[in-house]
């Protein structure tokens, strides 16, 4: 069934879990992570996101979410990951996404609030939830050293929360976007101070190449809501590589391309808790 953060975010947070927000790019990666949620019985968020749009275009990858996700019997999140513009998150929710992360982050802060607060009250009238960033989460390829300047304070996610009225918040604790070249090292201090400040759930990006002893930590430190990609691409290469080596042909090696997905997704699932909790 579809349903919005709202519905699984909460739960998560009160139950010590993370629901996991899987990436897709197309209706492979989409099967796999459908049908990993439904064995498992496990809450699931499904999406597309801004800078992923040239690999697999909205138009038809929506229709595509938007039917499964109805047709499931675990409940799935449609989720519209990192809306760069406010005609894109607006097209997002026409085409049925039941959950938008604004991303403002390249605005000065007056900016950054004013236009989420307006996607927050647009989407909230589609029945859509909202997923705000404050702090900022960097590249894992950027060679920009220290960034714990960027990181987000207590006080930064209280003050947006209340000027925006998001439904969850994606915080910066020390990871970044893509495959990491040096080990992450977070700061789970800031985020018990971010948990005990509010009780709005919070949003880790970034999630591919930690350790497990990082999840569940930061799971047990107040993160309910975990994004995963890379870690799925890398799977399908891992399929795809083998399937081309022992030169199993196009079609079967789709099969095993999904199959390899589908087992880091349920990994992943395990990992943070959820299973079951559909
Ligand atoms: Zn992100």
């Amino acid at each position: 069934m579809l349903v919005t953060l709202n519905d699984v975010l909460p739960k998560a947070r009160d139950g010590h879990y993370a629901v996991g927000l899987f990436n897709t790019t197309d209706t492979d990666m989409l099967q796999a992570v459908i049908e990993a949620a439904e064995e498992t019985r496990s809450p699931v968020i499904i999406g597309t996101a801004e800078v992923l749009l040239p690999y697999g275009e909205l138009q038809l990858i929506a229709p595509a979410i938007l039917a499964r996700a109805k047709a499931a019997s675990v409940p799935v999140v449609m989720h519209y990951d990192h809306g760069l513009t406010f005609d894109r998150c607006i097209e997002a929710l026409k085409l049925g996404f039941s959950s938008i992360m604004f991303d403002g982050s390249i605005h000065e802060y007056s900016e950054n609030i004013a236009q989420t607060r307006e996607i927050v009250k647009i989407a909230h009238s589609f029945g859509a939830s909202v997923e705000g960033e404050i702090g900022h989460v960097g590249n894992a390829d950027s060679d920009d050293g220290d960034d714990s300047a960027l990181y987000t304070t207590p006080k930064q996610a209280l003050d947006y929360i209340a000027d925006t009225g998001v439904d969850a918040l994606a915080i910066a604790i020390g990871t970044a976007h893509g495959a990491y070249k040096k080990k992450p090292k977070l700061d789970f201090v800031r985020l018990q101070e971010i948990r005990q400040a509010t009780e709005t759930p919070l949003v880790l990006h970034g999630g591919s190449g930690l350790t497990d002893l990082d999840f569940k930590t930061a799971i047990k430190d107040g993160i309910a809501k975990m994004n995963i990609f890379t870690d799925l691409c890398l799977a399908g290469e891992r399929a795809m590589k083998k399937c081309s080596e022992e030169g199993i042909g196009y079609l079967a090696a789709r099969n095993c391309k999904v199959e390899e997905i589908k087992k880091e997704v349920i990994k992943k699932m395990t990992l943070f808790g959820s299973v079951g909790k559909a």
